[in-house]
């Protein structure tokens, strides 16, 4: 049996900052990846959006790690040439029955520590965005976006060189917690076993099934998850915008959004589809309601221009109509098992918080 001192579970965007940030620290630390590379799952599956913070109850997780984590990755991004641009967002309504969400979102994100924004007219809005129709909108300058694979990647090698281990073909099956030892089994061609004194689940959409198998965790510290699939449309040629569009979020999710790609690429998305399977497949039929929401916001956009494009799915911890749960990362003060540190529900913005994410398991682990 091999003996190291941490093992992460996962090489998402997430999985990743941990192992960078406990090798930094000079923890002995194996990444454990089920699949083939890197950021096959979620951390590849998403907007590419540098959030601001704006739309996360005051003092959450969700808040407070996407304020610190988005200046830690701006100077992350800057420091190692992670392709990235602070391009800005608009955040706009587009009926005036829509002023009141937008104050709101406004207000939350000055709470948030989101000093910088400011609130433009619809003529001053038209007059940076053109093809823009809405009648009042939010500026948000530091709202960016980030080529995700290339920051893996860096964040990959900056872990490597301070000597952590990534494994694929890996898959993490059972563990079991005895006072501080972990003694983790791992499948796949060439299954062994691992004994460690800190493990961090970072399975994202499969944390919550691999915390079941966790012997010596209570199940009562597992939250049920719930998939929202998100579907997203590409546009063919480029489309008349140099900055992010966020209409007013609904329900579940932040609304179809227009975010560019470093490429100057437009995508819409994603929406919001409740799932019970992790099928990545688009139904080219929702293109029909995407025409709808984006005209709200872009009405010139050409009819036959949608293109089904890619899905991500996220891991929700609460379902269709409940309030909107917060990340939850608990450490041993949480479940009594010393050493082991659960990342559950890290949707977005998980990609923009990956950095202070990392730092905050360095410190339930012990280790910080
Ligand atoms: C549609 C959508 C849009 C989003 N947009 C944004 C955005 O614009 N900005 C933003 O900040 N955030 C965004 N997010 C959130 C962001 O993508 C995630 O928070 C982030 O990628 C989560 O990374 P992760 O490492 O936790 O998970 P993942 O990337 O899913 O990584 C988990 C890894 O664990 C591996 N794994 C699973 N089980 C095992 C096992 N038993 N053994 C070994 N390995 C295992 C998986 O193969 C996978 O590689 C979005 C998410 C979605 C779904």
């Amino acid at each position: 049996m091999d003996q190291i001192e941490c093992v992460v579970i996962g090489a998402g965007v997430v999985g990743l900052a941990v192992a960078r940030a406990l090798a930094a620290r000079g923890h002995e630390v194996i990444v454990l990846e089920s699949a083939e590379a890197i950021g096959v799952g979620t951390s590849s599956r998403n907007s590419e959006v540098i959030h601001a913070g704006l739309y996360y109850p005051r003092g959450s997780l969700k808040a407070t790690l996407c304020v610190r984590g988005r200046e830690m990755l701006y100077e992350y991004c800057a420091a190692h040439s992670v392709p990235h641009q602070r391009c800005g967002k608009l955040l706009v309504a587009t009926a005036r029955n829509q002023i009141p969400q937008l104050e709101g979102i406004l207000a939350r994100g000055k709470e948030n520590g989101v000093l910088d924004l400011m609130r433009i007219s619809g003529e001053a809005a038209q007059a940076l965005e053109p093809a823009l129709q809405c009648v009042e909108a939010v500026f948000s300058p530091q709202t960016g976006i980030v080529d995700s694979h290339q920051l893996m990647l860096a964040i990959q090698g900056d872990a490597e060189r301070d000597g952590a281990v990534c494994a694929f073909h890996a898959p993490v099956e059972a563990i079991e917690a005895n006072n501080g030892r972990f003694v983790v089994k791992v499948g796949g061609t060439a299954p062994t076993t691992i004994i460690a004194a800190c493990v961090i689940n970072s399975a994202g959409l499969q944390a919550n099934a691999l915390a079941c198998r966790i012997r010596g965790l209570d199940a009562r510290h597992v939250p049920p998850l719930y998939l929202a699939r998100g579907n997203y449309f590409s546009v063919s040629g480029r489309a008349p915008f140099s900055r992010l569009i966020y209409p007013m979020p609904n329900d579940a999710g932040l609304g179809v959004h227009l975010t560019i790609d470093l490429g100057g690429q437009a995508r819409f998305g994603p929406d919001v589809e409740w799932v019970d399977s992790l099928n990545y497949d688009v139904d080219p039929h929702r293109a029909e309601a995407f025409y709808a929401a984006i005209r709200a916001y872009w009405p010139q956009l050409p009819d036959d221009a949608l293109q089904p494009a890619y899905a991500g799915i996220r891991p929700k911890l609460s379902g269709p109509g409940e309030p909107p749960a917060d990340f939850l990362i608990q450490g041993a003060a949480a479940h009594g098992v010393r050493g082991l540190v659960n990342l559950f529900g890290i949707e977005s913005p998980g990609l923009t918080a990956c950095l202070a994410i990392a730092q905050r398991v360095c410190e339930l682990a012990g280790r910080g």
